[in-house]
């Protein structure tokens, strides 16, 4: 993935933004990071911001420090991960925090004394910093003594464990909720600079060793945290966009060292969405294979666009299927490769990269229709492959298609919608191929648990998520998306846009309330974190919430 984040030196006539520097080190109590400003985009350039400020503050101290003088200049803050967010969520016009200077060190301290006593001697809980890579924290479980793994993962790695959480980014399996189910705690620094530990209300901390509810911070005892154990708080606060205060720290549930055994096989829809077929059985919950026991994580790749299969029109898809192994497999030469072209590691090289994601631009900008759906095609037909074995989250990361500069949207729906969905897809892929604006790859279908984040795309049901990207510099990328996510959103009842994967399609209260049921319980909280509107951003002032 191309990442980028510049920080332009401050132009010398830009006197407003100097004094805007001055005052706020003037402000601050403490030492702050050198703060600059200048420009940020994302992580593949859709977005770009030029806030009054920008930092990488690198301690709680500092943290605390800057949102404190933030408020007294009456300014808003918003802390980004890695800047793989689409929508605005991670956007502020004032000051925004980079997560730079709070991804080390790697694992941070637990205290055992102050959980309680089933988890006090628990090796797989996990302390990291909210800046933390999801890459990051992958390599240090792999060398941490015993060898342990994150549950569940997305297709990629390069965000943060904060970022990730706060737009209820997800994998696959319906037994696995969003990676936001897998923190236990949380550390955060909300309105006033005050930092709360937030955890279930049934959370891992004993409650008598925190007196009035206070705690030191594990690595500066100067620092005083709230420990809050209450349901409403951490199913609101876990998943908030950024916009209930800065994540510090963050504690993961993790799992033994495992591996996944990943099978994928081309077949077509009819037969997939048949009543027998595999996706109905999905949806029904029932059992999907003959083998003793089913795979935990299947997604389904998808083009959208029809081929003749048996002589009828239909459309070619592919399972992917990954059962969890807990040894190593002896490695041969077929479960070392993955699909036909290896192991995701083709277009490493950045040059190659590039000469092949122009090629394909051309390609898409100047192909007849049939051209796109045969390029579709022959990706299913690479992808395609009986075994490809590795550490968990070698499997978890999809490769190559991740370093695209490719623009996209996630839809969730109720699982039970699935076929509806897909069909929908269909016909919709044909009227946007008439404007030609076509699809860049393959669309996939995830499978998600339900969850209890109140905000989460996957509250209260189990949920199909719908992945469709767009070369960003496809003829006509954003207008393709956008269509998909209004079509989806007027034509599927419950249907709801990824936070981070969106085009920033929701413009009210509104609108957001009609989805989730418990919005209000979820404005509760923030009213009570963002009490001072520091927290306020663009997603906010989009939604007509900013305090
Ligand atoms: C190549 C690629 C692959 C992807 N794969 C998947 C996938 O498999 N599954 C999926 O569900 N999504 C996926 N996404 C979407 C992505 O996971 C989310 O958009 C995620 O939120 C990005 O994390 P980030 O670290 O880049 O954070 P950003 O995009 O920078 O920020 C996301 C949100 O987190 C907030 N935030 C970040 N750090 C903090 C903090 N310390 N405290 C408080 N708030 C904070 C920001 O304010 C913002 O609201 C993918 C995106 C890309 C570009």
């Amino acid at each position: 993935v191309h990442r980028e984040l510049t920080m332009r030196e401050i132009p010398r006539r830009d006197l407003l933004k100097l004094a805007s520097l001055a005052a706020l080190s003037s402000c601050c109590p403490e030492p702050v990071p050198p703060c600059t400003a200048g420009e940020w985009r994302n992580a593949i350039g859709s977005l770009h911001i030029k806030p009054g400020m920008l930092s990488a503050p690198s301690s709680a101290k500092e943290l605390i420090a800057l949102i404190q003088a933030a408020e007294k200049l009456n300014k808003r803050v918003r802390m980004t991960g890695s800047g793989h967010s689409f929508s605005d969520v991670a956007l502020s016009d004032d000051y925004m925090f980079l997560p730079t200077g709070l991804s080390q060190p790697l694992p941070l301290r637990i205290v055992p004394d102050r959980l309680k006593p089933q988890f006090a001697a628990d090796r797989t809980l996990v302390r990291v910093p909210s800046g933390a890579t999801i890459s990051a924290i992958n390599s240090a479980l792999d060398q941490h003594e015993p060898n342990l793994g994150l549950e569940n993962l997305g297709g990629y790695d390069a965000q943060t464990i904060a970022g990730v959480m706060m737009t209820a980014t997800h994998g696959s399996g319906l037994a696995y909720g969003p990676i936001a189910a897998q923190v236990v705690a949380f550390q955060i620094v909300a309105a006033g600079g005050r930092m709360y530990q937030i955890e279930r209300t049934n959370g891992i901390s004993r409650a008598e060793a925190f007196p009035d509810n206070k705690g030191k911070l594990e690595e500066n005892p100067e620092i005083e945290f709230e420990l809050v154990q209450n349901d409403d708080w951490f199913n609101a606060a876990a998943v908030s966009m950024g916009c209930m205060g800065v994540v510090y720290s963050v504690v993961v549930k993790t799992v033994p060292k495992f591996w996944l055994r990943e099978v994928r096989r081309r077949t077509s829809w009819s037969s997939l969405s048949a009543n027998d077929g595999y996706l109905s059985k999905l949806m029904r919950r029932e059992k999907l294979t003959d083998k003793e026991s089913d795979p935990e994580h299947v997604e389904i790749y998808i083009n959208p666009y029809p081929s003749k299969i048996d002589g009828k029109d239909d459309h070619y898809c592919l399972v992917c299927e990954r059962y969890r192994l807990s040894e190593p497999p002896n490695p041969t030469k077929e479960n070392q490769k993955r699909g036909r072209v290896g192991e995701g590691q083709f277009f490493a090289d950045p040059k190659l990269k590039e000469l092949a994601e122009k090629a394909l631009v051309d390609l898409l900008n100047n192909k007849s229709k049939n051209g796109v759906r045969d390029l579709l095609n022959a990706m299913l037909w690479i992808l395609e492959d009986e075994d490809y074995t590795n550490v968990s989250y070698r499997v978890f990361n999809i490769g190559d298609i991740n370093r695209f500069r490719m623009l996209g949207i996630e839809m969730a729906f109720p699982l039970a919608e699935t076929i509806k969905a897909t069909e929908l897809l269909f016909k919709t892929a044909k009227a946007q191929r008439d404007l030609e604006r076509y699809h860049s790859c393959p669309v996939t279908l995830r499978f998600v648990k339900e969850s209890s984040f109140h905000v989460a795309m996957q509250h209260g049901r189990p949920t199909t998520m719908m992945e469709i990207g767009a070369l960003l510099h496809a003829r006509d990328s954003h207008e393709l998306l956008e269509n998909y996510e209004k079509v989806f959103i007027d034509k599927i009842t419950g249907a709801r846009p990824h936070w981070g994967l969106d085009l920033s399609i929701l413009k009210s209260e509104q609108k957001v309330k009609d989805l989730y049921p418990e919005w209000p319980r979820w404005k509760t909280v923030y009213e009570k974190l963002n009490a001072s509107g520091v927290f306020n951003g663009r997603l906010t002032e989009r939604l007509g919430i900013s305090r």
